[in-house]
C-alpha cells in the first residue's frame, strides 16, 4: 500500500531516513517494520517562525516495494522515454542553437521519430570551459564561446536553478524527469527550489548530446548560422559562416537572448521582429553568512542541515518594479558578455553552493520612454525614428554595457560600489572581498547607470533593508551591469501553429524569441515547438 502523508520535522530529523520512518510509523500508527520505504514528493523550508522546520510531503510504502520514482501523484519509471532511431527518418528539423530549448526540442523530436540537426555557433562543453577560463583569468573573450554561447547555451555554466513561474506542472515534471534521466540528482524532483549546479550540468548536457547522436540525430559545433535562404515565404536552407548550406522540413530558431546578429539578420531579410521591454540593474553580493543570519535568524553559523539561505525581493518604487533576479546562494559573479567592449554580469553556483558569497541580480523594469530618453542623450536618432526602431531596447542595452566596460577600465574588470556608498553617491574608498574573478574597479555607478535605474535601485535597497534586517549594509557590493535578464527583441509567432507570422516553416523558440525566461521554461518551449512541428508533419 502507498500512503501519502506530510511531516513537519527539524532539519536534522529531515536529513535522517530512520528518523523519517519513525515519524511515518507514529503518524500512521503502524509498526516501524512495516514501512518498506518512502519517496519524498515535496520538500520545503519553513523559516518564518523562531524554529525552522522542513516540510515533507511523501509517499510511504507500507508492505510494498519503493523501487519506482514518484512524481506528483503518478508513479513514473525514470527511464520512461522512447527515443527512436531517426537515422533514416523521412522528416528532419534544423535547430539553430544548442541551449536548453534546442536540446529539449531535439529530444522531443527523437521521441516523435523525426531527425534533429542542431547547428551551434559555439563549442562543446569541454572546449568551452577553456574559453571561460581565459575570460576569467586573462580578460580575453571569444565572441563565439563564452557564458552565453556554446553547447547547452546560457544554461550550462549557470546556476542550474530549475524553477519557473510557469504552472504547467505536468510539463515541468517531464523536464525535471528528463534531467534526472540524463544524470541530475533525484532531489530536483521534489525540492521546492531545485538546483543542479555548474559542476554537474556539463556532464548532463553531454549525456543528452550522446543520446541525440546515438539515435541518428546530429549536433554540429562551430556552425554559426549567418543567412536564411528564402523562397516564397519559406526557408529553403540556412547558411553557416563557412558557406555550408543545411536544409530540412522545418527550422527551429532557438538562439537565445544574446544573438544580436540573428535579430539583425531577420530585420535585414524583412522578417518581422518587435522591440521587447526587459529589466536592467546590477548584481549585488553579500557574505553568505550574513544572508544566513538574516534568513535563519542564527547568531553565528546556520544549522549544518540547512542549505545556504536565499531571498527573493520585490518593491514598487514610484510605480516601477525593482526586484531580485536569479539569486545564487554560495555563488560566483560571472562575466557574461558576448563581445569585447561590453560588460555584462550574471551569477552561478556549484551544486553544494559552498562559496562564501551570496549574489543576486537586482533589476529595474525598462520601458520604451526610458530607452528613448537615454539614446537621445547619447546622440542617437530622432524620437520618431527610435519610436519605430525594433532595436530600441537592444541599442539601450548595448549602450549601458559599453559604459560599464569603459568604467571598469578594460579586460572585463567591472565597475563596482558598496551599497550604502551607492545610495549616498559616494565613491567607495575600498571594495570588499568578492567572487568576481576578472576584478572590480571602484567607480560611482551613477556614471554607468541611467538616473531612472540608479534612483529606483537606491530606493529599493533602503526598502529591502527594512524587509530583511542587515541586508542594507556597506558589506554588500554592487557590480554593473546586469543587463541580459531577458531578450530585448521579440520574434512574433502564430499562437496556434507557433510558426513565424510571415515565414511558414520557421519556428521562433524560447528566450531569444521572447517566449521563455530560464532553463525550464526554455526547455518546455523547445518541447512545445517540437511537438507542434510533429503534429504538422
Ligand atoms: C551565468 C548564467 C546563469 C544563469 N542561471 C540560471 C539559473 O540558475 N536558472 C535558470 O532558469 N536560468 C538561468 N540562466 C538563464 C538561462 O540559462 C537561459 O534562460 C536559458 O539558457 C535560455 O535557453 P535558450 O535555449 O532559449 O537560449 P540559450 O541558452 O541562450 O541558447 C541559445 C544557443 O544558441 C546559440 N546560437 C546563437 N546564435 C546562433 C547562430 N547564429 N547560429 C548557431 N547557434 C547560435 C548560442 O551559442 C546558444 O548556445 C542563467 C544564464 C546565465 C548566463
Amino acid at each position: 500500500m502507498i500512503q501519502k502523508i506530510t511531516l513537519k520535522l527539524l532539519p536534522a530529523e529531515a536529513a535522517d531516513e530512520t528518523t523519517i520512518k519513525k515519524y511515518i510509523a507514529s503518524s500512521l500508527q503502524i509498526k516501524f517494520s512495516s514501512i518498506d520505504g518512502f519517496q519524498i514528493l515535496k520538500k520545503s523550508i519553513d523559516a518564518r517562525g523562531k524554529i525552522i522546520f522542513i516540510n515533507l510531503t511523501l509517499n510511504a510504502f507500507i508492505d510494498a516495494p519503493s523501487s519506482s520514482l514518484v512524481l506528483g501523484n503518478e508513479l513514473l519509471a525514470v527511464s520512461d522515454f522512447q527515443f527512436k532511431n531517426v537515422e533514416h527518418s523521412k522528416k528532419s528539423v534544423i535547430i539553430i542553437g544548442a541551449g536548453p530549448a534546442g536540446i529539449f526540442a531535439a529530444l522531443m523530436l527523437l521521441e516523435k521519430g523525426i531527425k534533429p540537426i542542431i547547428l551551434e555557433r559555439g563549442k562543446d562543453v569541454r572546449a568551452r570551459r577553456r574559453d571561460l577560463a581565459k575570460l576569467n583569468k586573462e580578460g580575453i573573450i571569444n565572441p563565439e564561446s563564452n557564458y552565453c554561447f556554446g553547447e547547452g547555451g546560457a544554461g550550462t555554466y549557470s546556476d542550474g536553478k530549475l524553477y519557473t513561474r510557469s504552472n504547467k506542472r505536468g510539463d515541468i515534471d517531464r523536464i525535471l524527469n528528463l534531467f534526472i534521466h540524463f544524470g541530475a540528482p533525484k532531489n530536483i524532483a521534489y525540492d521546492a527550489h531545485p538546483h543542479i549546479g555548474t559542476n554537474k550540468l556539463p556532464q548532463i548536457i553531454t549525456a543528452m548530446h550522446e543520446q541525440i547522436k546515438q539515435c541518428g540525430g546530429q549536433v554540429l559545433f562551430e556552425k554559426k548560422v549567418v543567412d536564411f535562404i528564402l523562397n516564397n515565404k519559406k526557408i529553403d536552407a540556412v547558411k553557416t559562416t563557412n558557406g555550408d548550406l543545411f536544409s530540412a522540413d522545418a527550422y527551429i530558431l532557438a538562439t537565445g537572448h544574446s544573438a544580436r546578429d540573428i535579430f539583425e539578420l531577420l530585420h535585414k531579410k524583412n522578417i518581422l521582429i518587435e522591440p521587447k521591454p526587459f529589466a536592467m540593474g546590477v548584481r549585488i553580493e553579500h557574505p553568505q553568512n550574513l544572508i544566513d543570519k538574516i534568513q535563519y535568524r542564527c547568531s553565528i553559523e546556520r544549522d549544518e542541515y540547512l542549505p545556504p539561505a536565499s531571498y527573493s525581493l520585490v518593491q514598487q518604487v514610484n510605480g516601477r518594479g525593482v526586484f531580485s533576479f536569479c539569486m545564487c546562494p554560495g555563488g560566483i559573479i560571472a562575466p557574461a558578455a558576448t563581445n569585447m567592449g561590453e560588460l555584462v554580469v550574471n551569477g552561478w553556483s556549484p551544486s553544494k553552493r559552498n562559496n562564501s558569497f551570496a549574489n543576486s541580480g537586482m533589476v529595474v523594469q525598462v520601458e520604451k520612454i526610458d530607452a528613448i530618453k537615454e539614446l537621445r542623450l547619447a546622440g542617437f536618432d530622432s524620437i520618431e525614428t527610435l519610436e519605430n526602431d525594433p532595436f530600441i531596447f537592444m541599442k539601450f542595452q548595448q549602450l549601458i554595457e559599453q559604459k560599464a566596460f569603459e568604467a571598469g577600465g578594460g579586460n572585463f574588470v567591472a565597475p563596482a560600489q558598496r551599497m550604502l556608498d551607492f545610495v549616498d553617491k559616494k565613491i567607495s574608498s575600498s571594495l570588499p572581498k568578492n567572487s568576481y574573478l576578472p576584478g572590480l574597479n571602484s567607480v560611482g555607478l551613477d556614471s554607468v547607470l541611467p538616473p531612472f535605474i540608479y534612483n529606483s535601485l537606491a530606493e529599493g535597497f533602503k526598502a529591502f533593508g527594512k524587509k530583511l534586517k542587515g541586508y542594507y549594509t556597506n558589506e554588500a557590493v554592487l557590480v554593473a551591469v546586469e543587463s541580459r535578464t531577458s531578450s530585448p527583441v521579440r520574434i512574433p509567432r502564430n499562437t496556434d501553429n507557433l510558426q513565424h507570422l510571415q515565414i511558414q516553416n520557421l519556428y521562433p523558440c524560447a528566450e531569444g524569441a521572447g517566449y521563455a525566461g530560464g532553463i525550464v521554461s526554455a526547455a518546455m518551449d523547445g518541447e512545445r515547438v517540437a511537438t507542434q512541428i510533429s503534429n504538422c508533419f
